[in-house]
């Protein structure tokens, strides 16, 4: 059926079409032979750029150009090994590139695929949470705010509900949503009563039918929208791209100087000179080289629960100073645990651990009989019927399906020998208003068995939402007195001060009968039953990323809807100490932006903060000129996440909203993977930076040897081939080496890199001038050295070759973790070694051989063999580089 005619069909038509059930959904053989005939709701990845273009595309490299057309002149002067060895060279670096890039892609696309986009659906009406794969057409799905909405559907039922459908008309601002059918032809964007596969529910709450699924969708339709390609740039393979076009034009004019110098010496092979500076000076691997560097930090990310969803992050991490992170679940086990309860002004502790139900409601030091405290029988009976959450036992151990805290109360009502099924027969619910965390409360609207006049809310959430809304509580008889706020809130304080996570519990009689509640029809003259504490742990884990983030000199702020006394009694558990008291979500919205700017800095616990306080919280942090890690889970939490430089959302309790706006996210939910992920970032960092420092010494060191050989001793020290051999062979098999560098004891026990630090700082371009002019130091006094002696044009470049190797060798181990590494091992045989640069090492001592002592290889490269003496000598020139680079190591902290 053709899409515009959805919206005109009435509800029960809409059923009819698809062949579905408004309460029931589709039996679950129909949902077989659908999936059988009809396909899966997943769109065919479309075809990216062909295989080819995407090689081809290799040599679109301003560096590669340089190259071509060294190659193509060498073959117009029929110089057929030269224009062979150059012209492969370009080739072998496509190759390389290509293969590495296509590897990182496949990485980072199956971490995204990974990330799969779940649906409630009823079917056989039984509620079951799928992936959204599996939707066909005719399954009724639930909406509720912060999903994605799985397929195209036509909304059968509507609460409130409000969905952003950006991505699908461009229009920002969030779309009302009815069920009522729609007359005449009426554009997507007018469609009120349809919600399209790719929008997000921002607010409330809906059932719809699924109408077209994949491809058959709005957005299947757009099918630009489908975004399969990924994304390997970022702001520092783009500042690799304009350093490549800079070094493009020195390394041409300084071409152009040494063909011009040549000629002027009469020399007959000025071209060959010019065209041997020119390839010397091509650090050809370093594009590809970076971005291998960040996708194996994504996969190390990966590995540790932190998922990468764009690239730039991994980035940004090894530069974030503050991780703002939410309390519940993040820093704390989320295990929530009742330990005390006051109701009808009474005091009761309940023992026992989780979920089990092991352990009894005790009143000094008794345990009690309920049918005696008939207020605590109703608290406990609202902490059960208000509640969403069930207990189910998975694998032999009891677990919440739902939320922890509810799932608490559960718990805590069986200790009490209330269950739900009594309880839901007695008092069926016939309405919900969910938790949402800005207003810090649920309702939900119960009809009375025994007598049908009356209805009743039972309310639950945070004490100040509760009370506000109140206006008798229950004394000890469980008669209805006024309230007393005072004592309640002294109560809340006591507990909250031992750092129990405390709700209150109130309930309303209603003499209207509803079928639908409000916020309105609760906002006052409830009846308040009583509070409940609960604990919950600081993960272990988290107490040690704290210390190491501390070290690290990263500050962890903890931002939690929850009370301020728990929020700071769990801040002090898990080491969060500081001198300026929390920082309450009302004070914050009375502060003006010149206050709040000390004072965010100072703060590390934020309570009861409503979740669009977040933002105000990021954006004078970095007006602080902070460099901000922010998590969030809800539909609200998005522009904060959107703002932050590293958004974080939660990979288990987190919305899709969430997920689609932050940059990271966390497969577990815990602080430990934040840490994990900016230790990962610093260490990528640094192997970015070690890299750069690696390559570009050895073309500078070679260019300037060309350079100086032509321009001083009027000869060429390395012929092009040898050059490309070094650059192309030796290099590639030692620097690769270094993407894999394991990170350093001391990643995180020195500051955050200064923010947005240019790459090639100074210190890194002092540091690869100094190395150059040792190697042209060494290269060329060797090959001088060695041609005064025994002129021998052939065994002087030979050995210039190696001891330019021989130097690269040995710088690689002053900057790598191997050495070190090694070291630790010989004192601790448990610890690991970093063997990676071995290997490397290994390789290129292999190549070496074949380079210069194998008879056949000796002409393709105008080598000759060494006698063990000259080769050892090569080794004893190179072995000096140690010094300029420790001796710049010493010099400062942090590496270059
Ligand atoms: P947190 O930062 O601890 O996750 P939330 O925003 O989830 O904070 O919760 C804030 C407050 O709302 C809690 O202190 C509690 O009083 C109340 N609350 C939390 N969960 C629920 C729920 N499911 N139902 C009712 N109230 C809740
Ligand atoms: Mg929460």
């Amino acid at each position: 059926m053709a899409s515009y005619q959805w919206h005109q069909l009435t509800i029960p038509e809409v059923a009819q079409q698809v062949g579905s059930d408004l309460s029931q959904g589709l039996n679950p053989e129909i949902v077989q032979q659908r999936q059988q005939t009809e396909g899966f709701n997943e769109f065919q990845a479309k075809k990216g750029k062909s295989a080819l273009l995407r090689f081809l595309q290799k040599f679109n490299q301003p560096l590669i150009y340089i190259l071509l057309i060294a190659g193509l002149i060498t073959l117009l002067l029929k110089d057929w090994v030269d224009a062979g060895v150059i012209l492969g060279v370009t080739v072998i670096n496509a190759v390389i590139g290509f293969i590495q890039e296509s590897k990182a892609e496949k990485a980072i696309a199956s971490l995204a695929q990974s990330l799969t986009t779940e649906a409630t659906v009823i079917r056989g009406g039984q509620k079951i949470l799928l992936n959204s794969r599996e939707l066909v057409r005719g399954d009724l799905v639930l909406l509720q705010s912060g999903d994605r909405v799985p397929a195209d559907l036509r909304l059968v039922k509507v609460r409130d509900l409000q969905v952003s459908e950006a991505a699908l008309t461009g229009e920002s601002l969030p779309v009302i949503k009815t069920e009522e059918s729609l007359t005449g032809d009426k554009v997507l964007g007018d469609r009120t009563n349809m919600a399209y596969a790719g929008s997000f529910v921002t607010f409330g709450q809906a059932r719809g039918l699924v109408v077209a699924i994949a491809e058959q969708t709005e957005t299947g339709r757009i099918s630009q929208l489908l975004k399969t390609t990924v994304e390997l740039e970022t702001p520092l393979t783009r500042k690799i791209q304009q350093f490549s076009k800079t070094l493009l034009y020195i390394i041409l004019g300084f071409a152009t100087f040494t063909f011009v110098v040549a000629l002027g010496q009469g020399k007959a092979e000025a071209f060959k000179a010019a065209v041997a500076l020119a390839v010397s000076a091509i650090p050809e691997g370093l594009p590809a080289v970076v971005t291998v560097t960040l996708a194996i930090g994504v996969e190390k990310m990966a590995q540790r629960h932190a998922i990468i969803r764009k690239l730039p992050a991994v980035e940004t991490l090894g530069s974030t100073t503050v991780i703002c992170s939410d309390k519940t679940g993040t820093l704390t086990e989320n295990q929530m645990t009742v330990q005390a309860i006051y109701a009808g002004d009474h005091y009761y502790e309940v023992t026992g651990v989780g979920y089990e139900g092991a352990g009894e409601i005790l009143s000094q030091q008794q345990p009690i009989e309920l049918e005696n405290h008939p207020p605590l029988r109703d608290c406990l009976s609202c902490g059960l019927l208000c509640n969403d959450s069930k207990l189910q036992i998975e694998e032999g151990q009891w677990d919440v399906v739902g939320d922890p805290t509810e799932g608490a109360l559960i718990v805590a009502a069986s200790k009490g020998s209330l269950t739900f099924s009594q309880l839901d027969s007695a008092y069926p619910r016939l309405d919900t208003l969910p938790f949402e965390s800005q207003y810090q409360y649920m309702a939900t609207l119960h009809s009375e068995l025994e007598n049908p006049d009356l209805q009743r809310v039972y309310v639950k959430g945070s004490m100040e939402a509760i009370l506000q809304r109140c206006g008798f509580q229950l004394n000890e008889q469980g008669q209805t007195v006024p309230l007393d706020p005072q004592k309640i809130e002294q109560i809340t304080h006591e507990m909250a001060a031992k750092g129990l996570r405390v709700l209150a519990f109130a309930q309303g009689e209603l003499t209207e009968t509803l079928e639908k509640i409000d916020h309105a029809h609760i906002a006052e003259n409830l009846i308040f039953l009583g509070l409940q504490g609960m604990i919950d742990p600081p993960r272990q884990e988290a107490i040690a990323a704290i210390q190491a983030c501390q070290r690290a000199g990263i500050q962890v702020k903890m931002i939690t809807g929850d009370h301020a006394l728990t929020a700071t009694a769990i801040a002090q558990q898990l080491g969060l100490n500081s001198n300026t008291p929390a920082l309450k979500g009302l004070e914050l919205s009375r502060l003006n932006d010149q206050e709040l700017a000390p004072l965010v800095t100072e703060t590390s616990v934020f309570a009861r903060v409503a979740p669009e306080q977040k933002l105000r919280l990021v954006e004078a942090l970095q007006k602080n000129g902070e460099i901000v890690a922010m998590t969030g889970d809800g539909v609200n939490d998005a522009p904060a996440l959107k703002q932050a430089d590293i958004g974080v959302a939660m990979g288990i309790t987190g919305t899709e909203v969430a997920k689609e706006a932050a940059d990271m996210i966390l497969t577990d939910d815990n602080f430990a993977a934040i840490a994990s992920a900016v230790e990962e970032g610093r260490t990528v960092y640094d192997n970015l930076l070690k890299t750069i420092s690696f390559i570009l010494p050895v073309n500078g060191g070679e260019g300037l040897t060309i350079l100086v050989g032509i321009v001083v001793f009027s000869n060429l020290p390395i012929l092009p081939v040898q050059i490309l051999w070094v650059n192309m062979v030796s290099s590639v098999a030692l620097s690769a080496t270094l993407a894999f560098e394991s990170k350093s004891p001391q990643t995180m026990e020195r500051p955050p890199y200064p923010p947005r630090q240019p790459l090639l700082s100074r210190k890194l371009l002092w540091r690869v001038g100094i190395i150059s002019l040792f190697n042209v130091l060494a290269v060329l006094g060797m090959f001088e050295f060695i041609l005064q002696e025994t002129n021998n044009l052939v065994l002087a470049r030979t050995m210039a070759v190696h001891t330019l190797v021989a130097a690269e060798t040995f710088y690689l181990l002053t900057i790598s973790q191997c050495v070190p590494s090694l070291w630790n091992w010989i004192g601790d045989r448990t610890q690991a070694i970093a063997y990676v640069p071995l290997i490397g090492i290994g390789c290129v001592l292999l190549l070496q051989i074949v380079f210069s002592q194998i008879s056949w290889i000796n002409p393709l490269f105008a080598t000759q063999p060494l006698s063990l003496l000259q080769a050892l000598f090569c080794i004893g020139v190179g072995i000096f580089v140690i010094i300029p680079s420790l001796g710049l190591l010493s010099l400062s902290k942090n590496f270059p």
